[in-house]
């Protein structure tokens, strides 16, 4: 009989969206005259800028010709992306990162999932708790997490780094010796950063136990104060211990577009091994490249008016972020985050758990959030908000849970 990957049955069930959908689908039953408002989603709302389309319709044009059409591309991603990228993300803020150390996919999700390919099962993963999903549930499909303790809600094999208000949501390096470590700033779901000074004693413990990073910033282009770091490459040593990575789809709308990169640096070595080649070889087995067509809309984002073009819709939610966390911080609650990230992390008020604050939420303000728990066993407590939605919608939301708190 054919064996499967025994692996996945220990998977819990995606519990959390479901439930929540579960949840306000019964509440909307119930009360078809609820006018719901969506600040759970982590999907982006406004259009892509008419750079980005330009760029699509005129590639396109080309794909429709002898001389422009484009079959199978360079499974690294087009030359043309990897030079603007290594120019405007990196050269531009002083880092050095060459185009062939870049390495143009069709989404962090699955990079940050399938760079687990390239290391062995017994390696010992780090996560921070609350996390991303993602790091979590691949690296158990991979064997590398043991099994799920049910009642504590955790990974047997994975280590976790619990990011609470106490340690102002920056994991401290953990007792055992640990071999992957995944970093994800600005943060999702907490919405806090790191700065230089604390990413830099990750990186020297990462270069003292050759250790690697897993550093993700899909929400980079969130960041608005000046010395938070956008990249692990601003780190002293990061060349050495990391692998960074990033995605078009909250800097530019691209969501549904799929395009996001991964950098491995050339002096990355671990066993005698160069894990770009790695990487590489990985890619060009098991993955055929991002459309011709997608990666010239991706390229437009850093020509002068489409940078200006995102930068606008990044303005608006960021906007959205302020009013959150203005609006909820003076009706009394205790908010992190939304400063440098699209996401607003409230603490609920006289520790009432999440599940039981989301519920009030939905059924007294008729505003969906997602409860913080879901993130794993430090985000109880917690709910996150987001910023990705209407603005009038948001600062509506906002005015429910005040009126909500009131009464
Ligand atoms: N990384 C983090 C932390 C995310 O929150 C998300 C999406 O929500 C992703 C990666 C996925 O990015 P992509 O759309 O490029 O797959």
């Amino acid at each position: 009989m054919t064996q499967i990957n025994q692996n996945f049955l220990k998977l819990p069930g995606s519990y959390l969206f479901s439930e929540i959908a579960r949840r306000v689908s019964a509440y909307t039953s119930a009360h078809p005259e609820a006018k719901m408002i969506r600040l759970g989603i982590g999907d982006v709302t406004r259009p892509l800028v008419p750079a980005v389309i330009a760029a699509m319709h005129s590639a396109v044009d080309e794909m429709g010709t002898f001389e422009g059409f484009h079959g199978y591309g360079p499974e690294q991603g087009y030359e043309f992306l990897r030079n603007a990228i290594a120019e405007h993300d990196y050269a531009a803020r002083g880092i050095d990162i060459q185009p062939n150390e870049i390495f143009i996919s069709d989404g962090a999700k699955s990079d940050c999932g399938n760079i687990g390919d390239i290391f062995g099962p017994d390696n010992v993963v780090a996560v921070c708790d609350p996390v991303y999903p993602v790091y979590v549930d691949t690296n158990a499909m991979a064997g590398r997490a043991g099994d799920f303790q049910e009642e504590i809600g955790r990974w047997s094999k994975l280590v976790y780094m619990p990011c609470v208000e106490e340690n102002g949501f920056t994991p401290e390096l953990p007792k055992e010796k640990v071999d992957m470590i995944y970093l994800c700033y600005p943060n999702n779901p907490t919405g806090t950063v790191a700065t230089k000074e604390q990413l830099k004693v990750w990186v020297d413990y990462a270069n003292e136990h050759q250790s690697i990073i897993l550093f993700d910033s899909a929400y980079e282009a969130f960041v608005t104060e000046e010395n938070v770091p956008h990249s692990i490459f601003e780190i002293e040593g990061a060349r050495t211990c990391a692998i960074e990575f990033r995605s078009f789809s909250k800097t530019a709308g691209f969501t549904g577009n799929r395009c996001a990169y991964t950098v491995v640096p050339m002096e990355l070595e671990r066993d005698g091994a160069k894990l770009n080649s790695l990487w590489n070889r990985r890619q060009c087995t098991k993955f055929n490249g991002v459309p011709y067509v997608i990666q010239r809309g991706a390229a437009a984002i850093y020509t002068e008016e489409g940078k200006a073009q995102i930068r606008e819709n990044i303005a608006y939610y960021q906007n959205n972020a302020k009013v959150i966390l203005e609006g909820l911080t003076e009706a009394g609650l205790t908010c992190y985050g939304g400063v440098n990230a699209p996401y607003i992390w409230m603490k609920t008020p006289d520790g009432v758990g999440s599940w039981e604050f989301f519920d009030r939420i939905l059924q007294e303000a008729n505003v969906v959030t997602t409860p913080g728990a879901g993130f794993g066993p430090s985000g109880e407590g917690y709910i996150r908000l987001t910023a990705f939605g209407d603005a009038d919608a948001t600062r509506e939301a906002v005015d429910r849970i005040k009126k909500m708190l009131k009464n």
